[in-house]
């Protein structure tokens, strides 16, 4: 699903990754550990394009979205991010904060169909026998709305906080606001879910459930990349497991043989410290 190639990525004249190669493949869930500092959050900011490679390959279906020239809104809209601090709208309730992008963005591309069918009809005024098709346009943004509503509250419903809809983040508690915003990526039906410790911001009692949820998608077939200091995770759930330090991919294997027979001496020194 994705290809990563050669990537570099450079602030000013600090060098933080230094050629990431690494493929993912439809239902990995790859977990990334790795002292702080070593680049793990910059390869998955990298990953989504919210930080712009210097140089390298990210081939996510077959585009290259780390080609300056792709528009990038179109792929990234199909991975997910979920951040250490939840990132939440506080202002918005809830249920806004999931139906935002969904929302949005399919207005937009109804917006973009009805522009292209006027341009369309005008042209055929001027053409003669075969004239072009119109897009199909199936639905009005009030049901593009309610459609996104339903599928909010069936999100809401799955992780048993639907009561909480109408409600805005700061009244949640922080495992709360990390399962809405775990359900708010899964609104946009993504491909692939980037974590960014997700846990490491949670008081110790609410990191369970948030694991909990991780896990469900897992085993419902979810593609994801994790970076986390949760060991039992990666070792339970992830099927590989990547050792980044100082900016590269040291080593990486499946769990077994990653946390039972680490190779590089930088990982096990790094593994004696934190298990
Ligand atoms: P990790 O997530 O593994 O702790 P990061 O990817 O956050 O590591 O950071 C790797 C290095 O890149 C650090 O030295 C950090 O200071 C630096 N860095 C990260 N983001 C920026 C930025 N926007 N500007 C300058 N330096 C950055
Ligand atoms: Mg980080």
């Amino acid at each position: 699903m994705i290809d990563v190639i050669n990537l570099r990525k450079s602030f000013g004249d600090m060098e933080v990754l230094k050629g990431i190669n690494i493929t993912i493949n439809k239902g990995d869930i790859v977990a990334v550990i790795g002292p702080s500092g070593s680049g793990k959050s910059t390869f998955l900011r990298c990953l989504n394009c919210m930080e712009d490679p210097s140089g390298g390959s990210i081939v996510f279906k077959g585009v290259d979205i780390a080609d300056m020239s792709v528009d990038i809104n179109v792929h990234r809209r199909h991975m997910g991010m979920v951040f250490q601090h939840f990132n939440l709208f506080n202002n918005k309730t809830v249920l806004k904060n999931i139906m935002l992008a969904p929302v949005y963005l399919r207005c937009k591309d109804l917006k973009k169909a009805k522009r292209k069918n006027s341009m369309i009809r005008f042209g055929n005024l001027f053409r003669g026998g075969s004239k072009r098709e119109l897009l199909p346009i199936t639905q009005t943004s009030e049901q593009i709305k309610r459609e996104v509503k339903e599928q909010a509250m069936a999100l809401l419903k799955r992780i048993g906080l639907e009561d909480k809809a109408d409600v805005y983040p700061s009244t949640l508690s922080g495992g709360q606001k990390q399962r809405i915003a775990i359900v708010r990526s899964l609104a946009m039906d993504p491909d692939v879910i980037l974590f960014d410790e997700p846990t490491s911001a949670l008081d110790p009692e609410m990191v369970g459930e948030v694991l909990e949820l991780m896990k469900q998608l897992a085993r419902d077939g979810m593609t994801m990349v994790v970076v986390t200091h949760e060991m039992g995770f990666a070792r339970e759930v992830a099927n590989r497991v990547v050792f980044m330090d100082e900016g590269q991919i040291k080593e990486e294997g499946g769990p077994k043989e990653f946390f039972g027979n680490p190779k590089e001496p930088r990982l096990k020194d790094f593994l004696s410290k934190i298990l």
